[in-house]
């Protein structure tokens, strides 16, 4: 790896390591008065925040790099890992860089996570952002447009000053250019994907969830350059594999390089699906706030925690196997994920109709061991090269 991409590599793993958001804390430092405010996956309107002059920050769990002491005590044993690590990050004192947190609503335990958060922190705001599951403009779209009002005046109370419709433009742009670069990044990888592995892939991303957008932009483009530039990455016989399910709480990085020295390479995720939520540009003039609910409405990514209409589950994975030229998905949803597992079944289906091979494990986001994934990925990724072959 030439020294450039090693520096952007470390900068970018020290921030996914880094439990304490000490670059939070740096970014508050440098001006007094400002404000940070805390994220849920998958989606919350991150350019209001930022057109308060706030930084949203993305609150991922603790992955595997946190010991769970208090937080078990909080939630029952059948649900997944993410609740109880981000309640341990809150009671360990790591999440005091935050003036307040969203919770948007894509599953009862982030509901549930919410109502806790109101009662241990009633000092600090705490907002259930109701996301609609009518899609219609005049019922979905007026109810949503009224939520972003609202999140519009809180945040605004809270900075001391009103957002501006300007302001609300200008974040616009810089969040449309943001995943214009991300949208780069995926057609990258999966154009030639031993360029860009997805476990570093990942890193690069995930620096987005707590630096300011102008600042992973830039980070985004530089990797953009330099990942082709190294030699000692070259193409392998390895299978093309579209990954479903990790759109909340997030794998360990250990499970992404454990798929791709199965011989797996990721051409497609749904990996921090927030970030690149939209599909395509949110108009950047007119009313922004209008702008910001149509595009919801319109621009929305195709997953579980979103309303489809009947007979639609499932056809924009059969899309992105097609458009990737992959050879096959591996679902990998995180234990007792209630909206990734309940979907499987339909995803399933709309695979099969077409023929598409398959595969699925469980994962936590503090899963440790990888030797039985391996096998499993590992088998995976031969037969579909054999069937393809044949
Ligand atoms: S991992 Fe699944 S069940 Fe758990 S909070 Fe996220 S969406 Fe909800």
């Amino acid at each position: 790896m030439t020294p450039d991409l090693a520096q952007l590599v470390e900068r970018v793993t020290h921030l996914y390591e880094d439990l304490h958001f000490q670059s939070v804390h740096d970014w508050k430092s440098e001006e007094p008065g400002r404000h940070a405010i805390g994220y849920m996956p998958i989606y919350v309107p991150r350019e209001l925040v930022h057109a308060a002059g706030m930084l949203p920050v993305g609150i991922l769990g603790g992955g595997d790099r946190l010991e769970i002491i208090r937080g078990d005590a909080y939630f029952q044993s059948y649900i997944c890992h993410i609740p109880r690590s981000t309640i341990e990050l809150a009671l360990t004192q790591r999440l005091e860089a935050l003036d307040g947190m969203l919770f948007p609503s894509i599953c009862d335990v982030i509901r549930n996570l919410s109502g806790m958060w109101q009662m241990l922190f009633p000092e600090r705001y705490v907002r259930y952002i109701d996301l609609p599951q009518n899609f219609d403009p005049a019922v979905g779209g007026t109810f949503w447009r009224q939520e972003l009002d609202t999140l519009r005046e809180d945040l605004g109370r809270i900075g001391g000053r009103e957002i501006a419709d300007l302001e609300l433009r200008q974040s616009v742009v810089k969040y449309n250019e943001n995943r214009r670069v991300l949208r780069q990044l995926y057609e990258a990888r999966s154009e030639r994907p031993w360029f860009f592995p997805t476990s570093e892939v990942y890193l690069v991303l995930r620096a987005g969830t707590v630096l300011p957008v102008e600042e992973h932009t830039k980070i985004v483009r530089r990797y953009l350059e330099l990942a082709p530039l190294q030699d000692d990455r070259r193409d392998q016989d390895m299978s093309r594999v579209v990954l479903v399910g990790m759109f909340c709480e997030q794998p360990p990085l250990g499970l992404l390089i454990t798929l791709e020295r199965a011989g797996c390479w990721i051409v497609d995720d749904d990996l921090l699906l927030g970030l690149r939520w939209m599909s395509g540009d949110i108009p950047e003039d007119g009313d922004p706030l209008q702008n910001l609910a149509i595009a919801y409405l319109e621009q929305s990514a195709q997953t579980a925690s979103v309303y489809q209409p009947e007979g639609r589950r499932g056809a924009w994975l059969v899309d992105s196997v097609q458009r990737n030229v992959a050879e096959g998905v591996i679902f990998c949803a995180p234990s007792f994920c209630d909206p990734a597992l309940l979907e499987q079944p339909m995803l399933v289906a709309a695979l099969e109709r077409e023929g598409i091979p398959h595969t699925q494990f469980k994962y936590s986001e503090n899963t440790g061991q990888f030797a039985v994934i391996r096998e499993q990925a590992g088998t995976f990724s031969d037969s579909i090269r054999l069937w393809s072959e044949a």
